[in-house]
């Protein structure tokens, strides 16, 4: 008797393009898992009924993109302590018909750079452009891996001072700087730089920081992966500093998801080789 398929996926709304699907669909072909990952582009008002029919469909885990990452919160049975103090969910897993949160977006991006990169985040000073929610997810990991000083610059500054007060009041041990300006950020003092804006994804986009505050012993990482080279990580690369773009966070991310889902070993370069190729048709 043939095994019935484990289906897994994505939801979001709308999904133009994700690299998921084929970064997962290669590890499951890798490890011989029966699972296939699939887009789920569900509009607001199909969300509810879509969530309370994941165990009738048997759909055993989701990831969770933009807008419903906070949104799925209320239709959650537990949350991580992660999800918890992120309050937003990137991954879903089903069992015994309950449905579990977990955010793997802060955990993939603080695993790429001690993995991958060989980052040491001990006591390191960062800044941080944009206080949405991926850089809520990295500044709640980051300070829980014993960052110094993170300070946040947001061109809408009621969002940057409601994630740094957040901050303040989980982690009281760390110097937490609500900057006003990109100039305010303390970049000549850090160690990483952070582009969590989505400035640099078009063409005509400005490098949002002064390349005279870019120093060669910063590791300038942006979040975006399409460009893989954005202006800024050009003029940092000119400059001499290290540079990495959102890639890495990308599959590490899918690789503690999958690991959720599977119990398994993700199989990292099986899917950093997917999403390699997966780039090259963006
Ligand atoms: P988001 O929630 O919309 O947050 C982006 C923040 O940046 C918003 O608060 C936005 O303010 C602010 N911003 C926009 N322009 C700015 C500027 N010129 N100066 C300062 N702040 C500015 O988006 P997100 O989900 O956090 O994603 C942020 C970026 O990370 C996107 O490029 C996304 O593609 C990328 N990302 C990558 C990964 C990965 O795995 N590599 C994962 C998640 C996200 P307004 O809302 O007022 O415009």
């Amino acid at each position: 008797m043939s095994q019935q398929k484990l289906i897994y996926g994505l939801i979001g709304y709308p999904i133009n393009s994700s690299l998921s699907p084929r970064m997962h669909n290669a590890a499951f072909s890798y490890l011989k898992i029966n699972a296939e990952y699939r887009l789920f582009e569900k509009k607001p008002q199909a969300l509810g009924s879509f969530l309370s029919s994941l165990n009738e469909q048997k759909i055993l885990g989701l990831n969770v993109t933009i807008p419903y990452k906070e949104k799925v919160v209320p239709f959650l049975n537990s949350l991580s302590e992660e999800a918890k103090l992120i309050g937003a969910v990137n991954t879903i897993i089903v069992s015994q018909g309950k449905l579990e949160g977990f955010n793997t977006d802060g955990e993939g991006f603080v695993k790429h750079l001690l993995e991958e990169l060989r980052f040491e985040l001990q006591n390191l000073s960062i800044a941080i452009l944009g206080a949405g929610g991926a850089s809520k997810a990295i500044a709640v990991m980051l300070s829980k891996k014993g960052a110094r000083e993170i300070s946040i610059y947001d061109i809408d500054s009621e969002k940057a001072k409601a994630l740094v007060n957040h901050l303040k009041q989980t982690f009281n041990d760390i110097k937490f700087i609500q900057a006003g300006s990109v100039e305010e950020l303390n970049i000549q003092d850090s160690g990483l730089l952070i582009n969590a804006t989505p400035v640099g994804m078009k063409e005509g986009d400005p490098c949002l920081v002064s390349e005279n505050i870019i120093h060669k012993d910063l590791l300038v990482y942006d979040l975006i992966y399409n460009p893989s080279e954005t202006k800024l990580l050009r003029v940092a690369k000119q400059k001499g500093a290290r540079i990495a773009n959102g890639l890495g966070m990308l599959l590490y991310q899918g690789a503690s998801s999958f690991e959720l889902w599977t119990n398994k070993k993700a199989p990292i370069t099986i899917m950093r080789n997917a999403l390699n190729e997966g780039v090259k048709e963006l």
